[in-house]
């Protein structure tokens, strides 16, 4: 489901954050973990307002399986999406995204772009791109 909202004003801040957090939790519930049991969900916003959710979907082969955020972000892009805004990635215990999907993350995003995690306790905790990825290669490094 995409939904646009408008991002001009910070007062919609926290209204955009709690939008992210309800659309990764439905995702979650959607959740394909036969394997580890782990529900993860996720839910970003891009540049042009527009929100997309992907929860991890596992496979037998353990090596094919894909995690929420960057189901999410395949989705947004496949849509013609090219910015994320921030995305949230909601699990039980508030786990932070694995190194691959930062390094994904980081392909559509800036330093600045902000990575919201949050767990069942309705804890949240905000970080930067830079803050969780530090010293990262991406696109500019081949002069995109
Ligand atoms: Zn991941």
């Amino acid at each position: 489901m995409n939904m646009n909202m408008n991002m001009n004003s910070d007062s919609n801040k926290n209204e955009i954050i709690k939008k992210l957090r309800d659309e990764a939790i439905k995702a979650h519930h959607h959740s394909y973990s036969p394997y580890s049991n782990a529900k993860v969900g996720s839910a970003l916003i891009t540049d042009k307002g527009n929100i997309y959710s992907g929860c991890n979907v596992e496979n037998g082969s353990y090596g094919a399986t894909v995690c929420a955020e960057r189901i999410a972000i395949f989705k947004a892009v496949s849509c013609g999406e090219r910015k994320i805004s921030k995305i949230y990635v909601y699990t039980k215990d508030g786990w932070p995204p694995c190194g691959m999907c930062r390094q994904v993350i980081r392909e559509f995003a800036t330093d600045d772009t902000e990575v919201i995690i949050g767990n069942e306790q309705g804890e949240e905790t905000i970080y930067t791109v830079s803050q969780i990825y530090p010293l990262s290669f991406g696109p500019s490094h081949l002069g995109i």
